[in-house]
């Protein structure tokens, strides 16, 4: 399962970057355009931090818009769907710059 390894993936850095303390919070980004399900996520950590340092952490998941660029217009126009249309013009001609990303912006250790 993808979100399986991808929340190994997460837990795995949060255990180096706790070295040992416990973690009470973890704050993630997904991107809109990303094709991460973050229900899975949740369930996926869950399961995952079982008996590590993260069990019982608190997960919040953001879901920041994409950006893409319109190849019509020329102008920068927010994504919320991957196959969304350009603000401005109304083009699907995108060329997507921001939003598939999945990464970890925080993460809150008891010491
Ligand atoms: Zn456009």
């Amino acid at each position: 399962m993808h979100e399986m390894s991808i929340t190994q993936g997460i837990i795995d850095l949060c255990l180096q970057h706790a070295g040992g303390h416990r973690v009470t919070s973890v704050d993630i980004e997904i991107g809109q355009l990303s094709s991460v399900v973050p229900e899975a996520i949740e369930f996926c950590f869950e399961a995952c931090s079982r008996e590590t340092a993260l069990e019982g952490a608190r997960l919040t998941i953001s879901r920041p818009p994409g950006a893409g660029q319109c190849l019509e217009c020329g102008k920068e126009t927010t994504l919320t769907e991957l196959y969304g249309s350009c603000m401005h013009c109304g083009s699907n001609r995108i060329s997507i710059v921001a939003g598939e990303e999945l990464r970890v912006t925080e993460i809150e250790v008891d010491d």
